[in-house]
This record gives structure tokens, C-alpha cells and sequence, in this order.
């Protein structure tokens, strides 16, 4: 059973449509895929009303949240699945995220029009086409330009983190989204807690107190993590008795992985569903 928990579409900085992407994942022969777009839900309805035959769709979406640690505001990605869309806190929240990326994101543009780059705020608010703005959609606003020739080469440049035109953006208290999703009915799991090497200051004692507040899991099984990566989060979720996720992040051309690239084991997908209150549940094949 392939189990893919964590994608994204067009209503975030993927490239498929809600529905192309469910479609591409049953000819992927993938059981069960989890849409996780950044701080929206919007594209659950039209991924739902396109679902094959034999795909289960786990609606959640992925918050963007930061933990203060020794000093540093640490950037933390956490998956919330299968809470309510309609909780006031979440929806606020969204709202609120929303409108910082889009604040952000013309900054960024605007860093890079004042250097002569030929890219424009119009441009990225096209290619964004209404999902909340990323640095994928400013990276395809470079690849048309031909400042670059791929998104992910704008990742490793004109967009790197520690780069002369990184913004950041005021995200979601870490303790306090945990708190949220599980408030609202959903389960949340820490995404690619080791990814690109961002997130080292999340200690064991983080992620303890976090599973204190609601957390249920970690997602281990990223293509960002090695092995060393998944036996040091394997040994932190067997501690707290967190449930183990596996997952692509898939994001359609932006990224080159492929869909179920990492998988979840179907036990730990049961567990997941146990710990939500059934107001949002799974839909479509026989989960
Ligand atoms: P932002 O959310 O605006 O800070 O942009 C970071 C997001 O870009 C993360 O969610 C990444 O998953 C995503 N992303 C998409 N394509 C790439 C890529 N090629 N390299 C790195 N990050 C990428
Ligand atoms: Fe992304
Ligand atoms: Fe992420
Ligand atoms: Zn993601």
C-alpha cells in the first residue's frame, strides 16, 4: 500500500490543480494521498470532487510556524490533517499568514526590481493566480526572465535563505499551532523535522514538550532526510510515543521528486485517524 502524506498543489506553490493532482497520484499507484497545501484549504473541494477510483484523500495543509530556540526564531513546517476548515482560530490564522506572504513576497520582488532584475510584481501575482505567495512563484517569475533556469536553482541563489533578497515573515508560534489543529479536531505532525539541514535546533526536549500540547507525529521519511537523519527521529518518536510519517512533499515541476516517493506505513496512518474527531474525515476508497 502506497500512503503519500504530504503534496502540494496549485492552491499553494505546486504546479498540478487540486484535481490533476489526485489524478496523477492513482496513475502513480499510490492507496491514500494527503493534499497539504501552505496555510489554505482551498484546494480541498475540487480535489475531492475529482478523486479516481480507489484514492483516499486525507485533507490537511501544512502551517508555516517558528519556535524560539536558544535566541533564534527557527522556521518549522507542521502538517495539520483532517482538522475542521471552519474552526475561527484556523481560518484567522490562514487569513493572517496569507496576507504576510503576500506582503512579503512583493518585498522580495520588489529587492530584486530595485537590482535591475527584470521580474515584476504583476508577474508573480499572476503566476500565483490567487494561492497564497511563495518563493516557487517568485523562482518561475525568474526561469521566465531567464535570470535562472530552473526553480530549484533559484533556491540555491536568488532565493536562499541566507541570500541578500530573502524577506522574512511573521509565522504561526510552533507551540501554539499544535495547540490549534489539535483544537480544531486534526492531528499534527511535524514536517521534515531535519529538512535541509534548517531544523537541527528542534532538540529531542522540543519535540517532547510539543507532544505535551497535542503533537502526534513526526514525518520521518522525507527525501530530505538520510539515514542518519531517520534513525536519530526514529529513536526521538519511539521516546514520546509519536507516530512515524512518510511523505514526498511533492510540488509538482517546482521540486524533481516524484509522487509516493516516501510512503507511510498504513498502521501509522490508522493511528493518525484515531487521534481526530471525525469531522473531517477521510473520503473515497476504503479508509
Ligand atoms: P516560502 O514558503 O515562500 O518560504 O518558500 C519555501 C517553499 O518552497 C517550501 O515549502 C519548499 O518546499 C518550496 N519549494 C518549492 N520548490 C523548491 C525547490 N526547488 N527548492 C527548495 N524549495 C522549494
Ligand atoms: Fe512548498
Ligand atoms: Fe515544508
Ligand atoms: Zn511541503
Amino acid at each position: 500500500m502506497r500512503i503519500d502524506l504530504h503534496t502540494h498543489s496549485m492552491a499553494s506553490d505546486g504546479t498540478d490543480t487540486p484535481a490533476g493532482l489526485v489524478r496523477a497520484a492513482r496513475a502513480a499507484g499510490l492507496d491514500v494521498l494527503a493534499i497539504t497545501d501552505h496555510d489554505t484549504t482551498e484546494g480541498w473541494a475540487s480535489a475531492g470532487a475529482a478523486l479516481p477510483d480507489g484514492l483516499t484523500l486525507i485533507r490537511g495543509a501544512e502551517f508555516s510556524t517558528a519556535v524560539p530556540i536558544a535566541g533564534r526564531r527557527v522556521s518549522v513546517h507542521l502538517l495539520g490533517y483532517l482538522f475542521d476548515p471552519a474552526d475561527p482560530a484556523i481560518v484567522a490564522e490562514h487569513v493572517r499568514l496569507r496576507a504576510e506572504r503576500l506582503e512579503r513576497g512583493l518585498a522580495i520582488v520588489d529587492l530584486m526590481v530595485a537590482d535591475g532584475i527584470d521580474i515584476s510584481r504583476q508577474q508573480v501575482l499572476d503566476i500565483a493566480a490567487g494561492a497564497p505567495v511563495g518563493r516557487p512563484h517568485i523562482g518561475r517569475a525568474l526561469v521566465q526572465a531567464g535570470v535562472v533556469g530552473s526553480v530549484t536553482e533559484a533556491f540555491s541563489s536568488y532565493l536562499a535563505g541566507h541570500g541578500s533578497y530573502y524577506v522574512p515573515k511573521l509565522d504561526t508560534d510552533l507551540r501554539v499551532a499544535v495547540q490549534m489543529v489539535t483544537a480544531a479536531g486534526g492531528a499534527a505532525v511535524i514536517a521534515h523535522p531535519r529538512g535541509r539541514g534548517e531544523f537541527r535546533a528542534l532538540t529531542a526536549d522540543v519535540i517532547g514538550e510539543l507532544t505535551d500540547l497535542g503533537l502526534a507525529g513526526l514525518e520521518i521519511d522525507h527525501p530530505d532526510h538520510d539515514e542518519a537523519d531517520r534513525a536519530e527521529l526514529a529513536e526521538i518518536a519511539a521516546r514520546y510515543s509519536l507516530l512515524r510519517t512518510g511523505s514526498s512533499d511533492y510540488h509538482g515541476h517546482n521540486k524533481t521528486l516524484t509522487l509516493g516517493q516516501c510512503s507511510t506505513d498504513p498502521d501509522m496512518l490508522r493511528q493518525l485517524i484515531s487521534r481526530t474527531n471525525g469531522v473531517t474525515g477521510p473520503i473515497g476508497g476504503s479508509w
